[in-house]
């Protein structure tokens, strides 16, 4: 349960931090408000929000999603155990502490990649005496290594149903990384009866100018690193899959998923511009 787990020896995690490129967990809390990022992250994100002004918006909708859907699982689904990849830097409503809110004995198993996140790890270890939470420093893209963790292992039991929480972190993986494939084996490690939520971030509503320009530019990997804004279709293929069924409402924005007792009138799909979906396996 060390929040040290995974990172080099005689490395510490604020060796690893490179503030001169805009990275996505840093840039997310500057959005969010935090304090918790840098100066490339801020450049990065005014500049987003300069073609995106809904962004900030976006990302409190998206962080009111991964609640909803925690709560919605853990009280009306009866899941106990999370893998939370892209958990980002500790924020309110952190997966456990929504989880555990409901269902004390809840287990939680966070997955971050950004040696910040790592860093302010020690926030996400604050279970509740009932249940359990553990911090693995790794790559989604490393799925042999999350899965085979040590700490995973001691966490949650691979037989019993584990909500995947892949929530905006799909959009940081390129096609040639295959995150088709990575969502496939992660879920063939789970249970009948697990979960898959998923957010992912669209062009679909941007001016077709804009979506072709933020295309580019995710190809080029350019100043802000890659984000694959992926259209409805691209990410229903993450979902649609033998062996899942949907849960209601089906895909949504991140603004309108199971959000009737959110303030009304709720932000627009373009607003948001973040699809949402909560898919079980059967
Ligand atoms: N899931 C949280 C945070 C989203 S921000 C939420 O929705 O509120 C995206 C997070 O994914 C960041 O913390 C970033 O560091 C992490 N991330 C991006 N690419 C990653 C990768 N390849 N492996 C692991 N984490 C990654």
């Amino acid at each position: 349960h060390s929040e040290e787990s995974g990172a080099q020896v005689g490395t510490s995690p604020a060796d690893r931090i490179d503030t001169s490129v805009p990275h996505p967990a840093r840039r997310y809390n500057y959005w969010l408000g935090g304090k918790d990022n840098f100066q490339a992250d801020r450049e990065s994100g005014d500049a987003i929000a300069a073609a995106f002004p809904t962004i900030r918006l976006a990302a409190l909708e998206n962080r009111g999603f991964l609640r909803r859907a925690v709560a919605y699982l853990t009280r009306e689904a009866g899941i106990r155990q999370f893998l939370d990849i892209g958990t980002g830097i500790p924020t309110a409503d952190n997966t456990h502490e929504v989880a555990q809110s409901i269902a004390p004995e809840s287990r939680v198993v966070y997955v971050d990649n950004d040696p910040i996140v790592l860093a302010h790890a020690r926030a996400l270890l604050t279970s509740a005496p009932e249940g359990a939470t553990a911090y693995i420093d790794a790559d989604l893209r490393d799925v042999d290594t999350i899965l085979g963790h040590p700490d995973l292992r001691r966490t949650i039991d691979l037989d019993q149903p584990v909500a995947l929480m892949l929530v905006a972190i799909l959009h940081f993986i390129h096609d040639r990384d295959d995150p088709y494939t990575i969502v496939d084996r992660l879920l063939d490690a789970l249970p009948v009866g697990s979960y898959l939520v998923a957010s992912h971030a669209t062009d679909d509503y941007l001016p077709p100018q804009v979506a072709a320009a933020a295309r580019e530019s995710a190809n080029a990997e350019g100043q802000h690193g890659t984000i694959i804004l992926r259209s409805r279709d691209e990410f229903v293929r993450f979902l649609d899959r033998p062996g899942l069924s949907m849960i209601e409402p089906g895909i949504t924005s991140v603004a309108h998923w199971r959000a009737e007792h959110e303030p009304q009138p709720r932000p627009t799909a373009a607003e948001a511009g973040i699809y949402a979906a909560v898919v079980r396996k059967d």
